[in-house]
C-alpha cells in the first residue's frame, strides 16, 4: 500500500502519516519526488484499511502496489533512482563503467589494470578477493589482503571499488575496503546475506541469478530495500538456457523490463553472460543501446594466465578500443559515459 501526498503537504502533515502507520505495526518508506511525497507501507502480510487513513490532512489518496515488490517498483517511486557513489552517479543521463580483473591475483596485475581501465574512462575499479568457484579446487581469491590492493590501486587512481562479499561474515572486512557490495549470481537468493546488506548501508550491486526470473531479482532488491538501503543497482550477468555457444544466455531484454518495472539503476556484465571475449563487445554495446546504466567488465593485463575467467576477459587495448565505441552508443541514445 501507498500514501500519495499532496504537493502542497506539509512536513508535519506528512510526519502525521508516519506516526499514523508506526501506530499500526507498519514500517513507513518514504520517497520524496520532486512533484509529492509517496509514503510507503511495508510490514507484514497484514492488510492496512485505507480508511485508516481517511481525514488525514495532506493526503492525496491510498493505493494498493499490486506488484509483489513494493520499494523496488515504479508505482512506489517514479523517478529513476541515481546511486551516488564516491562524487559518480550510476543512473540517470550517466553511464557508468566498471571494469578490472575477475579475480585480485597480485598488487602489480590490479594496478595495471586499474590505470588501464581508469585511462580508458572506467570509474569504477572490479575485482573479486573473496571468489565463488565451482570448484572447492579452483583459486578461492586472497580474501582481506585482496581488498587491501583493491583499495590502493582504486586510489592512485582516483576510482571506487566494486567488489564481491561471498558471506555475512565477510561483510565488515568488504565495508571497509569497497565503496559498493557486490551480490554474486550464485547467492541472489541468499535472503539472511541480502538482508544484511541492507542493513549495512553501503550500496549493493546485485547480481541476477542464473536461474532466476526478473521478479526473483526484483524480490531480491526488496530484500536490501525493505531492510532500509535503497541504494541498489541491479546487474544482468546472464541466464542459464540450452545453448552452448555462450557461457550464459545474456537476457537483453532485462534491461527495458526492468526499466518499465523498477526505479532502480541496472548494468550489464557481458563478459560472464558471454565466457568469451570476442563476444564481450558486441554485447556491451548492446546493453547500452537498450538503456542499460552502465557496464561491469572484466579486463586483465595479462587474460592468457589470469587465475580465474582468463577466456572472457578484455586486453586492455581491446578494453580501450571498446570505450570509445561505447561512448558513441551512448550519445545515440542522448547519455555520455
Ligand atoms: C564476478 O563478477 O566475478 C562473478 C563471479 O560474477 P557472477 O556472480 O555473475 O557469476
Ligand atoms: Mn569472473
Amino acid at each position: 500500500m501507498i500514501v500519495v501526498m499532496k504537493s502542497s503537504a506539509s512536513a508535519r502533515e506528512t510526519g502525521a502519516v508516519l506516526q499514523q502507520i508506526e501506530s499500526l505495526g507498519f514500517k513507513p518508506h518514504i520517497s520524496s519526488g520532486e512533484e509529492r511525497t509517496v509514503i510507503g507501507i511495508i510490514g507484514s502480510d497484514r492488510k492496512v484499511e485505507p480508511a485508516a487513513f481517511d481525514g488525514l490532512a495532506g493526503v492525496e489518496r491510498v493505493i494498493p502496489i499490486l506488484k509483489p515488490y513494493k520499494l523496488a517498483s515504479r508505482e512506489f517511486k517514479q523517478e529513476d533512482t541515481v546511486v551516488e557513489v564516491r562524487g559518480r552517479r550510476i543512473g540517470g543521463r550517466q553511464v557508468t563503467v566498471m571494469a578490472g580483473p575477475c579475480a585480485v591475483e597480485d598488487r602489480a596485475q590490479v594496478r595495471e589494470a586499474a590505470k588501464r581501465v581508469k585511462a580508458a574512462g572506467a570509474t569504477i575499479l572490479r575485482g573479486g578477493a573473496f571468489k565463488p568457484r565451482t570448484s572447492p579446487y579452483a583459486f578461492q581469491g586472497l580474501g582481506k589482503p585482496g581488498l587491501e590492493i583493491l583499495r590502493e590501486a582504486a586510489d592512485e587512481n582516483d576510482m571506487a571499488v566494486v567488489t564481491e562479499v561471498l558471506s555475512v561474515q565477510d561483510i565488515p572486512a568488504v565495508m571497509e575496503y569497497a565503496d559498493i557490495l557486490q551480490i554474486g549470481a550464485r547467492n541472489m537468493q541468499n535472503f539472511n546475506l541480502l538482508e544484511e546488506v541492507g542493513k549495512a548501508g553501503k550500496p549493493v550491486l546485485l547480481k541476477r541469478g542464473m536461474m532466476s526470473t526478473i521478479e526473483e531479482l526484483l524480490l531480491s532488491a526488496e530484500y536490501i530495500l525493505s531492510k532500509g538501503n535503497y541504494n541498489v543497482i541491479l546487474c544482468e550477468r546472464g541466464i542459464r538456457t540450452f545453448e552452448k555457444y555462450t557461457r550464459n544466455t545474456y537476457d537483453i531484454s532485462c534491461v527495458p523490463v526492468v526499466k518499465k518495472l523498477s526505479h532502480l539503476p541496472i548494468v550489464c556484465d557481458p563478459s560472464h553472460a558471454a565466457g568469451d571475449r570476442d563476444l564481450v563487445g558486441p554485447l556491451a554495446k548492446a546493453a547500452i543501446a537498450a538503456g542499460a546504466d552502465g557496464l561491469i567488465i572484466e579486463v586483465h593485463p595479462k587474460p592468457e594466465v589470469a587465475k580465474c575467467d582468463g577466456a572472457q576477459s578484455l586486453h586492455p587495448d581491446q578494453f580501450d578500443t571498446l570505450m570509445k565505441e561505447v561512448s558513441a552508443i551512448a550519445r545515440c541514445v542522448g547519455r555520455s559515459i
